[in-house]
């Protein structure tokens, strides 16, 4: 089952184009791969590395998965795979940790064909950082390969993107995750569909509420808390987003579970067919989607996009908590 398709859930067209540059030794100096948290842009990266730089490939561009390195990069403690990153999601990826990574890079493999680099939601990268990644972009060494992850090529420096070779990975059909799911994890069948919905079709975003339930509880505490936000005072409503608004990476995942509930509302004022993402809240969507109107759902979920754009450059966190307060609509 893991040598199909890498082992990946969908983006098979990714795999096929990957596995034949490295099958054809056409690899490209740097890869850029874009699309939404959780829709396997890491794992694409991980499986790309895997395919350099695996010591006995079943056929060329194709990893075993079982060889030493193939199972230390699996679980990102290969000497010669670096992952650069910001501390925490939200965070910024700073200057130094770019002249760092240069510094490994400027030394020959350790133990595998290539030196990798993984540089994970470049997106956060401080413009110094983007500025100086640059410089390794223009005078790429001939065993060192770069890989980038982002939301999207846009939030990049345009000369950054221009040297990449970009892969855009869009959502999969809730089917193919909730298939997906079942086959490649043994989740039960009611589970995994749940968990396909939510997930909005992003596959690493899925197994990971299954993997971690405490994320799926977090995630129904936050549902829950906003449904009751929406029948309390403004007092009760700012005391919240103050409390809230302590813990900036709660914050934002908060927001961004307000803003898959919000674009649900909006799907049905619309009165759009399609499904739900909340499919589990579908009572409470309708519910809110009868009593406001097209432009009031509009206005909700560009008021949580936007606050969540600041919060990446760094708008305090409290005062973002309290916009999006004062647009909630009343019960
Ligand atoms: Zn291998």
């Amino acid at each position: 089952m893991l040598s199909m398709n890498w082992g990946m859930l969908g983006h098979e067209w990714a795999v096929t184009l990957l596995s034949e540059h490295v099958a054809r030794e056409q690899v490209r100096h740097a890869y850029l791969f874009t699309g939404p948290q959780g829709i396997g842009r890491r794992t694409l990266a991980l499986r790309l590395a895997q395919a350099l730089n695996c010591t006995q490939p079943v056929r060329p561009g194709e990893p075993c998965f079982q060889c030493r390195v193939c199972q230390h990069i699996d679980s990102m403690q290969q000497p010669d795979l670096a992952i650069v990153q910001a501390e925490q999601e939200g965070g910024v990826l700073r200057v130094e940790q770019v002249r760092d990574l240069q510094h490994s890079l400027a030394l020959a493999p350790y133990e595998a064909r290539y030196r990798v680099a993984l540089l994970l939601r470049f997106e956060e990268a401080h413009p110094s950082a983007m500025n100086a990644l640059l410089k390794t972009l223009e005078e790429p060494a001939s065993q060192v390969i770069l890989m980038l992850t982002a939301d999207s090529a846009e939030s990049l420096l345009p000369t950054i993107v221009s040297r990449c070779m970009v892969l855009r990975l869009r959502p999969l059909s809730i089917d193919q995750v909730a298939r997906g799911l079942q086959e490649l994890w043994g989740i039960p069948g009611d589970q995994a569909r749940l968990l396909a919905h939510i997930s909005g079709g992003r596959p690493g975003y899925a197994y990971s509420l299954f993997r971690y339930p405490e994320r799926l509880e977090r995630r129904r505490v936050w549902l829950d808390d906003h449904f009751q936000l929406l029948s309390a005072s403004q007092v009760q409503r700012f005391a919240y987003a103050e409390t809230l608004a302590k813990d900036k990476e709660s914050l934002r995942m908060a927001l961004l579970v307000w803003l898959s509930f919000w674009r649900d509302v909006l799907l049905r004022t619309a009165g759009a067919s399609a499904e739900i993402s909340n499919v589990d809240c579908s009572q409470e969507v309708d519910e809110i989607a009868a009593r406001i109107d097209l432009s009031s759902a509009h206005r909700m979920v560009s008021t949580v996009e936007r606050i969540l754009d600041l919060l990446s450059r760094n708008i305090n966190p409290r005062l973002a908590a309290e916009i999006v307060m004062l647009d909630l609509p009343h019960r």
